[in-house]
């Protein structure tokens, strides 16, 4: 129709089909123009990027990226949207650059197999990717903690988030966002939070501001050249040291088994929440490698 703007076009034609959004699915769409330029600009994209999007749902964000050149490999949940977002993309600038696959990101709470494999198809590793998302909150919290941990992670990521989960993977230590999500994630990545997002780009609106996080991948992190049972390790040691966050190390410690582990008086009267992420990897690696326990 004419005069309609490209949202108004988006409700008319998803309004046709019947289609109203699943809140179980996270299905709050982004309507705002300048933000969809602005966060596919994040990272000057160009033909030679390839591009994983979580969640293109009727594809906003995904025509923003395809319109850099980038090669777009995009996982929906939502087959309504799938179908779609197929018949869209056709009619769109480089809508031959988009690989859809249909389900879910996660299985059995880790990133998906299916997703290594049509990143391996496309070269990567050794080829970079950068993730782009507008997570839906249900999978939000298991798609960042596994990144660092999944042995293929992306060179850089733009999403975004809920404000508090924004603030948890910026987090420094000391503060009451500081926990395992924040570390994981810095263990691997340099998170920055953006930009505050306002509840009124999206619709249907949420009840709460959002945040857009950027995390660029830290060449050499010691986390990364670990072998995956002990990346997989130390998101327990921290889940564990964790649940008593406020009590002394010392306590935290002897709940793992662990004892002492040669540190002095001084450091086991520390909490938890205290340490650094060097501090905490450094401390895992002296009970789990050098002494030889477990988690
Ligand atoms: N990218 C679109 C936008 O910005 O307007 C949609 C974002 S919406 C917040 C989240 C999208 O993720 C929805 O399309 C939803 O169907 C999809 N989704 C939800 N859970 C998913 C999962 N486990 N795996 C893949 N996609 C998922």
């Amino acid at each position: 129709m004419r005069g309609e703007s490209a949202f108004q076009r988006l409700k008319r034609k998803l309004g046709e089909r019947g289609f109203s959004p699943s809140s179980l699915m996270g299905q709050n769409f982004l309507v705002d123009a300048n933000l969809l330029r602005s966060i596919a600009g994040t990272f000057a994209l160009g033909a030679e990027d390839l591009v994983v999007e979580i969640g293109p749902g009727p594809g906003s964000l995904t025509r923003e990226l395809l319109a850099t050149g980038a090669e777009v490999l995009a996982f929906e949940l939502d087959p309504r949207l799938g179908a779609f977002l197929i018949e869209e993309a056709a009619g769109w600038e480089h809508g031959d650059r988009l690989w859809l696959v249909l389900g879910d990101i996660l299985e059995r709470g880790r990133l998906s197999p299916r997703l290594f494999e049509e990143l391996s198809a496309r070269g990567a590793p050794p080829r970079p990717y950068t993730l782009m998302s507008n997570l839906p909150y249900s999978v939000a919290g298991p798609v960042l903690a596994n990144l660092g941990l999944c042995g293929a992670p992306p060179a850089r990521v733009a999403c975004l988030v809920q404000w508090e989960m924004g603030r948890r993977l910026a987090a420094a230590p000391g503060t009451k966002e500081y926990g395992p999500l924040g570390i994981l994630v810095q263990a691997a990545f340099e998170a920055k939070i953006q930009k505050r997002v306002s509840p009124q780009v999206f619709r249907p609106r949420p009840k709460v501001d959002s945040a857009l996080v950027t995390l660029r991948l830290r060449e050499g992190a010691r986390l990364l050249g670990w072998a995956p049972e002990r990346r997989e390790a130390f998101g327990r040691f921290l889940r564990r040291l964790f649940a008593a966050r406020r009590k002394a190390l010392r306590n935290g410690l002897k709940g793992l088994g662990w004892s002492g582990l040669g540190l002095s008086s001084a450091e086991l009267n520390r909490r938890p929440e205290q340490l650094g992420v060097e501090e905490l990897l450094g401390l895992f690696h002296r009970g789990f490698v050098e002494e030889g326990l477990d988690v």
